[in-house]
């Protein structure tokens, strides 16, 4: 610990070392330009995911990853002192064991004009109960509104219809003929997979319920949206097929998608450009990662960065930076599938992840996205602004431990596409090179 105050009383300053050593949060003192004046030892327990390098010098570089405005933030607080923000969440990796991401709790406050002190918490456990209780609560209430129209289906263990009810011909309009098919069959054809339809029955193992949303079709074909939860029978005989295994509830939802659609929008949307933010991207990952676990399929991720866009900001202001990005992430969905997620992960970082994309294509869609930015320069109040991007490209495979490690190598490459002269495509490999 370093300490460059100095302080008018020598015990003063001693009780706050003691203090600072013993709190049970994470405590940094900084200086305005972000540099670490002191820090406990869970502060730097709690950042060690951050610190690539094991180096701990500015708070702002460190955190820059998972809080890109923070340096912003502070150096705007306009009062000589106080809270500059309060509970922030954090979203770091998820850790090698291929958990969810550690959720750190951020507290800025300005101390004085050269001062700042960071309280840092870990509330891993608190945001991902927030999480269960914010789903099971969306299902509760959609059961409620009305209990009339859910269809109560009961699948045998392969996921087939086990049996017909009143309700499935209510909310679906299927008959008898349905007994023995596939759940997808209230799916529209390009909606599901039967490898996703064996991935739910799973996570319904596994976490005890499986809930999602989406557009359901009806016997005549015609559509609707709808919420759907299965859950495993308990005491159901292992092996035994055409015995019913697992309930699914459908529940017709259509007049609520607008309202559920704003607040998940609010929630998981990047304000700029529309793409998800930083923490949808990283739920999505850990979602995806965890079905691969089950049934291995390649992964790619592609991560992206704007070249030099601090002189595109410089020279033309930020407003056509912002355009800049927006037309970054026109571009990102022209190029990538629906099933693609696309995110904007930092200030000019984007990144796509591919579920079952293997190394040849990701590198394909990384190169067309390339050639896409330099071909179309963006217009903006008549002014032409040329732009072009930098991609780091990573392919799952046995040596990757979890979604960090994934995400560490597209970002090792995205820095050789820098550091070979921008404007280029990188693929990470074994041994350090790309
Ligand atoms: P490099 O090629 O090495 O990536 O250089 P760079 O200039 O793109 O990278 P650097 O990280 O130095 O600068 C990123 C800039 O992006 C700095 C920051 O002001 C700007 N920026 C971050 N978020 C936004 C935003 O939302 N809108 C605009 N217009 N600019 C932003
Ligand atoms: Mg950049
Ligand atoms: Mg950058």
């Amino acid at each position: 610990m370093s300490a460059a105050v100095a302080y008018p009383e020598v015990e003063e300053y001693e009780a706050l070392l003691q203090f600072l050593y013993m709190a049970p949060v994470g405590l940094v003192q900084l200086a305005a330009d972000g540099s670490i004046l002191m820090l406990n030892p869970l502060s730097a327990q709690l950042m060690m995911p951050l610190s690539r390098h094991g180096e701990l010098t500015n708070l702002f570089e460190a955190l820059a990853p998972v809080a890109p405005d923070l340096r912003q933030l502070c150096a705007a607080y306009p009062a000589d002192s106080g809270q500059i923000c309060d509970a922030t969440r954090l979203y770091l990796y998820g850790d090698q064991a291929g958990h969810g991401p550690q959720v750190l709790s951020l507290s800025m406050l300005k101390l004085d004009a050269n001062r700042l002190m960071a309280v840092l918490s870990d509330v891993t456990e608190q945001d991902r109960r927030e999480r269960q209780l914010r789903n099971t609560d969306a299902w509760l209430h959609a059961i409620m509104t009305n209990i009339a129209d859910y269809a109560l289906v009961s699948l045998d263990q392969r996921g087939r219809i086990a049996a017909w009810n009143d309700s499935i011909g209510r909310v679906t309009g299927h008959g008898r003929e349905a007994v023995g098919q596939p759940y997808a069959l209230f799916s529209p054809e390009e909606a599901t997979t039967p490898m996703r339809q064996l991935d739910r029955l799973r996570e319904a193992d596994d976490n005890g319920w499986s809930l999602d949303e989406g557009m359901r079709r009806r016997a005549d074909g015609s559509q609707f949206w709808a919420s759907a939860m299965i859950a495993p029978l308990p005491g159901r005989l292992e092996g035994e097929s055409g015995e019913p295994a697992y309930c699914m509830i459908i529940r017709d939802i259509s007049d609520k998608r607008e309202i559920s659609q704003s607040l998940r929008q609010a929630a998981y949307c990047d304000h700029l450009t529309g793409l998800s933010n930083r923490r949808a991207f990283f739920e999505s990952a850990e979602l995806e990662l965890a079905r691969n676990k089950k049934a291995p399929r390649p992964i790619s991720l592609i991560m992206l960065d704007a070249d030099h866009f601090k002189a595109i900001n410089d020279s033309y202001g930020h407003p056509a930076g912002d355009a800049v990005l927006c037309r970054l992430a026109a571009t990102m969905r022209a190029v990538c599938r629906q099933v693609d997620v696309l995110a904007r992960i930092g200030g000019e970082e984007f990144a796509v992840l591919l579920p079952s994309v293997g190394l040849e294509d990701a590198l394909a869609v990384a190169e067309r996205l390339r050639a896409q930015v330099q071909r179309n320069p963006v217009v903006y109040q008549r002014q032409r602004i040329p732009c072009t991007v930098s991609l780091g490209v990573a392919v799952m495979d046995e040596s990757t431990t979890g979604f960090e490690s994934l995400l560490a190598r597209a970002d090792q490459a995205l820095y050789q596409a820098k550091r070979r002269g921008r404007n280029q495509v990188a693929l990470w490999q074994a041994g350090g090179g790309t």
